[in-house]
């Protein structure tokens, strides 16, 4: 049974399915292992634990490679700062045989890349909810609400100004447009429609929101 706090016993198997490498692990190097990803507090992605000596020649392992003990893992690292992190809290931990290795990037022969134009709008998109349901997702009111509520407030302050405007005129005996020759009259009414909308959106999400019987389950961190 695995008493490490961050790793399962299957990231530690050889890569060959031979069934063999929790058990062949040295478990010193576990705990060291585990102390040191909980100092990094970012986890380790192992690209290789144990090796059988058929697997490790297989991948162009050094003979009696140390892997083949139980005795190395490869640890996954993407960025300098993460190697910053990931080092320190292995030199905390206590080991001190540590060496890094640059991964060999090859080009695709086979299959579908996952990147491309799609996973912009794709990531795009992805964004956009996540904003907007950890800012509204609760309260989609105060969103649409005061969105239309502005609308709204727009729209009838210039659909009042026009409508004095023309009755100003009138009454002094100016020249003046007749209110559906102008422009800023339907701009103004589709303001108005607008903020009717929003408001109703945000009302009908707050009605929905309220009747669901998940919305007070939080994500609890810690209970005091
Ligand atoms: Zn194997």
């Amino acid at each position: 049974m695995s008493t490490l706090r961050f790793f399962k016993p299957e990231e530690f198997a050889c890569k060959c399915g031979c069934g063999r490498g929790y058990d062949d692990m040295d478990a010193g190097l576990l705990r060291m292992l585990d102390e040191a990803r909980a100092l990094a507090g970012i986890p380790f992605s192992l690209s290789s634990a144990f090796r059988c000596a058929k697997h490790n020649k297989a991948v162009g392992g050094v003979a009696d490679s140390a892997h083949t003990h139980g005795y190395a893992v490869d640890i996954k690292c993407t960025s300098s700062h993460y190697r910053f992190r990931i080092i320190s809290a292995l030199l905390e931990a206590g080991f001190r045989r540590i060496g890094e290795k640059p991964v060999e990037h090859r080009a695709r022969k086979y299959g579908r890349s996952k990147f491309g134009l799609e996973r912009m709008l794709k990531g795009y998109l992805d964004l956009i909810s996540v904003l907007f349901m950890s800012h509204f997702g609760r309260s989609p009111m105060y969103f649409f609400g005061s969105l239309g509520t502005l609308m709204f407030l727009i729209g009838g302050g210039t659909t009042v100004w026009i409508i004095a405007a023309k009755i100003w005129k009138q009454v002094h005996e100016l020249p003046l447009r007749a209110v559906t020759d102008q422009p800023l009259f339907y701009l103004a009414i589709l303001a108005i429609i607008l903020g009717v909308q929003l408001f109703l959106a945000g009302f009908l999400g707050e009605l929905i929101n309220r009747g669901s019987s998940d919305r007070n389950k939080y994500l609890i961190d810690k209970t005091l």
